[in-house]
């Protein structure tokens, strides 16, 4: 099973809830969580894994051959991205620009476009006190997040639990993270904020056709509105976490609520359960 743990606001207390769900059921089945915020990956704080092994991730990218190019113009007119512009006697790429689609190459008329590798992150994994660590790090300044958490997706076998630390927001990088789960956890917190941010967390997720429950963060900070628009929009809170100092203190020191406050583990497996009935019976359902 592939759990998405997201939120549309940063900040919300996303990645406490993914590492303390994979503490809570480490002990009771296979475990696996994938740090897919590539941009800011900080899941290894809370869990300080043993890294035992990394690769590079690389996007393919256009090199002209100028003894062959006519400069016709074609690469540029099919380029979605603006990545190369064709001058009388120069044809320019933008590699950050490049999404590695291979259509330049493909298309030109006389071969004259080779690719190469540009390394834009790198996946890194290995093991926190028996569970399976992925984390993938975009290279500070790149913009293209996509390729670094297909690349830590791949890593999403079929196999235990997988928990997916997804990146705030609702923009590619999201969606990238989020498809193919069986269901989004959406963790918020009781604010306007947080409220607005999560509305559009939903519409991003129910496009997915994903599941989705919320979990609702610092509750006691602010007013009723999420409660209410999850009433009304049929969406369950799981869980309730309170604005509480203590737990603000263990979250500043990087230490989990699984691990911190031992009487969360239960909250939390039970949280897996539900979670659980929700995947089996949309999975019986879609059988029908
Ligand atoms: S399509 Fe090929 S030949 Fe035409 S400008 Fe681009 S690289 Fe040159
Ligand atoms: S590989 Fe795709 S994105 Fe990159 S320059 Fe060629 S057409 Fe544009």
């Amino acid at each position: 099973m592939i759990i998405a743990v997201a939120s549309g606001k940063g900040g919300t207390g996303k990645t406490l809830v993914a590492t303390s769900l994979a503490l809570s059921l480490k002990d009771s089945r296979k475990v696996r969580l994938l740090d897919c915020d590539v941009e800011e990956p900080n899941a290894h704080i809370f869990l300080r894994p043993v890294i035992t092994g990394k690769e590079a991730v690389c996007i393919q990218v256009p090199k002209v051959d100028e003894k062959k190019c006519t400069y016709c113009g074609k690469c540029a007119e099919v380029c979605a991205y603006n990545a190369l512009a064709v001058l009388p006697d120069r044809v320019l790429v933008f590699p950050e620009l490049c999404h590695g689609c291979g259509a330049c190459s493909y298309l030109c008329p006389e071969e004259a476009i080779s690719e190469q590798g540009r390394e834009t992150g790198v996946v890194e994994w290995g093991n926190a006190d028996g569970i399976e660590f992925v984390q993938g790090r975009l290279t500070v300044g790149e913009a293209m997040a996509p390729p670094v958490i297909r690349r830590v997706k791949e890593q999403a076998d079929g196999n235990g639990v997988v928990i997916i630390d997804i990146p705030p927001g609702t923009s590619c990088p999201v969606v990238e993270a989020v498809k193919d789960s069986d269901f989004c956890l959406l963790v918020t917190e009781p604010t306007p904020f947080g409220l607005n941010d999560l509305v559009l967390a939903v519409e991003t997720i129910r496009q997915l056709g994903i599941p989705c429950g919320v979990v609702l963060n610092r509750a006691g900070v602010g007013d009723n509105k999420v409660e209410e628009y999850c009433r009304k929009e049929n969406i369950p809170i799981m869980l309730t976490i309170p604005l509480d100092t203590e737990i603000a203190r263990l979250y500043s020191k990087g230490i989990t609520l699984a691990e911190g406050m031992p009487q969360w583990r239960e909250s939390f497996g039970q949280l897996f359960d539900s979670i659980k009935e929700t995947v089996d019976e949309r999975n019986r359902s879609l059988k029908r």
